[in-house]
């Protein structure tokens, strides 16, 4: 009882001063800098100094939260929107639409970080996917400059509703697409300015970094350098200049391929799990993304625009390296032509579930071609049953944990007793309406179960991850059973290791406190909100699914009070039980890992149970 007044009082102190503060907020500049995949761990001066300069000197998010499924996508609609992902609707990278989306390729699973793809799949869901309006589109509407450089796909979900093609009604974008057919077309005054600056008006390809190689090829030795060099320069020379010449507020999102695309695809530790994402191309990665967050913050020291601008730092998501080991995998027993012998081939967990509910599996990346003998499915994705059209199950293949959805709902319980099989498998999540079943938790209590607009997914499934002895703290060193065309070694992401959920987290600026290292529990969803809060924007929110503002980071802001606790599912037959680590402010609630027992890294069998019992 007194456990929930203090609750209670808590979570009013926050919404009081969080209003007091808005009604007095003269709105600053903002930069929003997302380095993909950077784990908090690996930040020191040596490997990041100017992430390292931010955190200290800044406001330190020492208790820091990718939100699961921790992917690219999923997080960056929690930060452009303020919102869990059971409201954006954005479950992973690759998600089921129900329909076929030509430019994905003519395919019900489309991977959905490309502009064309967003545009295609806004239109089948009412015009906003997300079915929330994002902080760019806000800000624009209230008159802010604002602008997105980066990585395809995450830089335009920022802003991403209205047609680009009608000037004046959209946010200056640069990504990869730039320049190309399906760019976001750059206004004159754009063009111009590019011109003056002796910038081309197309982005340059990434280069050797985007291989990633085979099993007998070593991907990448070389960071995303030449390509995020145009994007840093276009922000420092041309977006700033001319946001400063214009004399009103701004907004930036800066969002870095690296670390993210050089750990993928390293070419360190081919086939091996050492030294995996920790070698010499990962760490060239991280400086890369480190060079272009000096170069921007140089560039607002030279405009004087330091003591206007706010910067927060927001990784997407951690990072694990990849295994490919199972003693249970029956897919894992056939021989592929470009698997090494004994690994888990990619689509491991279609195959997988195709032979254990004997149902045809079809490839929705191959025109629903029949996936039979020694083949596995092109992309990982698979529909399985009868009718490819009207498929019984779907599995959309991610990384670190994959989508199952249940057209026919009389699978669930035959498909979770398949699940609950596999020694790859950590955690499962079901979606509520299917009813409970023993051994896994409901989509709900991961806050993925809200307004979304896309199809929910029936199952969860989150993979195993352990932390290898590379001699680091083990956090940065995840490593992860992963469904994906990568090899073991290289690196991926998207399951409840701690590894994943633990991405770096730091700010500077006039709004936020100097030198202070905050412990409380903070998301990717607390950034977007904080970011509202901050140029003083307020949505009209359809889910209630969201984030908090930080304002124990921000001066005189409130302290509210965090608690620890664990949830527990019913054991299933056979013992296995999926436990679920959160941390609460006010209703809110965090979650830092989840999944069996000894197989999720960072995972406690009772965390927070004494403090619980000792309220
Ligand atoms: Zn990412």
């Amino acid at each position: 009882m007194r456990r929930s007044l203090l609750l209670l009082s808590a979570g009013l102190t926050l919404l009081s001063t969080g209003l007091a503060s808005a009604q007095n907020n003269t709105p600053r500049n903002l930069i929003l800098f997302i380095p993909d995949g950077l784990r908090a761990l690996k930040v020191n001066p040596d490997t990041a100094p100017a992430m390292a300069e931010v955190r200290d000197k800044g406001v330190n998010f020492k208790n820091p939260h990718s939100l699961f499924p921790t992917f690219t996508m999923a997080n960056g609609s929690a930060m452009s929107t303020g919102h869990y992902l059971g409201d954006t609707g954005v479950f992973s990278n690759t998600i089921w639409t129900g329909y076929t989306s030509v430019p994905a390729g003519n395919t019900v699973v489309p991977f959905i970080e490309n502009d064309e793809v967003l545009g295609d799949i806004d239109e089948h869901f009412g015009g906003n996917y997300l079915n929330e309006d994002t902080i760019l589109k806000m800000a624009r509407d209230k008159g802010y400059s604002t602008a997105a450089l980066g990585k395809h796909g995450p830089t335009y979900q920022f802003d991403h509703t209205d047609k680009p093609e009608k000037a004046g009604l959209h946010s200056i974008v640069f990504d990869d697409a730039t320049g190309g057919r399906h760019g976001v077309a750059l206004s004159d005054e754009v063009k111009d300015a590019l011109t003056k600056a002796g910038l081309p008006t197309a982005t340059p390809p990434r280069g050797d970094n985007s291989k990633a190689g085979d099993a007998k090829t070593p991907g990448t030795t070389v960071a995303n350098v030449a390509q995020q060099a145009y994007f840093a320069d276009v922000a420092a020379k041309v977006v700033l200049p001319m946001f400063k010449a214009r004399n009103k507020p701004f907004v930036l999102v800066f969002w870095s391929r690296d670390p993210d695309g050089s750990q993928h695809n390293t070419g360190d530790s081919l086939n091996q799990i050492k030294p995996g994402i920790n070698g010499p191309t990962s760490m060239a990665g991280i400086k890369n993304a480190d060079n272009n967050l000096a170069q921007l913050r140089r560039a607002l020291d030279e405009l004087g625009l330091t003591a206007s601008t706010n910067i927060i730092v927001s990784a997407d998501h951690g990072f694990s390296t990849i295994s490919k080991e199972s003693k249970t995998s029956a897919s894992a027993k056939v021989d592929y032509d470009d698997t090494p012998k004994d690994f888990l081939p990619m689509g491991f967990l279609a195959l997988d579930l195709a032979k254990a509910l004997d149902l045809p599996l079809f490839d929705p990346n191959d025109k629903n071609a029949k996936v039979e003998g020694n083949k596995h499915p092109k992309a990982g994705n698979g529909v399985l049953g009868k009718d490819p059209e009207k498929p019984d199950l779907v599995v959309a293949t991610n990384g670190g944990s994959d989508l199952v959805y249940l057209p026919n709902k009389k699978l669930a319980e035959k498909t979770i007793k398949a699940l609950l099989q596999q020694d790859y498998v950590s955690g499962l999540f079901v979606e509520d309406s299917l009813g409970r079943f023993p051994g896994t938790l409901p989509l709900s209590r991961i806050n993925l179960h809200g307004k979304a607009a896309t199809p929910t997914p029936s199952i969860v499934v989150n993979f195993r991850s352990y932390a290898s002895d590379c001699g680091e703290a083990p956090t940065n060193s995840s490593v992860q059973v992963a469904d994906t065309v990568l090899r073991q070694g290289q690196g991926m992401h998207g399951s409840f290791s701690r590894g994943d959920t633990m991405n770096f987290m730091a700010a500077i600026g006039p709004d936020f406190k100097a030198g202070f290292v905050d412990e409380l529990p903070v998301s990717n969803a607390d950034v977007g909100m904080t970011a509202a809060r901050l140029m003083g924007l307020r949505a009209t929110q359809k889910g209630d699914l969201v984030g908090r503002v930080m304002s124990e980071a921000m001066p005189n802001g409130t302290v509210p009070k965090a608690y620890v606790g664990t949830l527990k599912s019913k054991p299933a037959e056979g013992g296995l039980t999926t436990v679920l680590n959160f941390q609460r402010i006010g209703s809110q609630r965090y979650f830092d890992a989840a999944g069996f027992p000894g197989r999720t890294l960072g995972l406690e069998q009772d965390a927070g149970k004494q403090k619980t019992a000792g309220k």
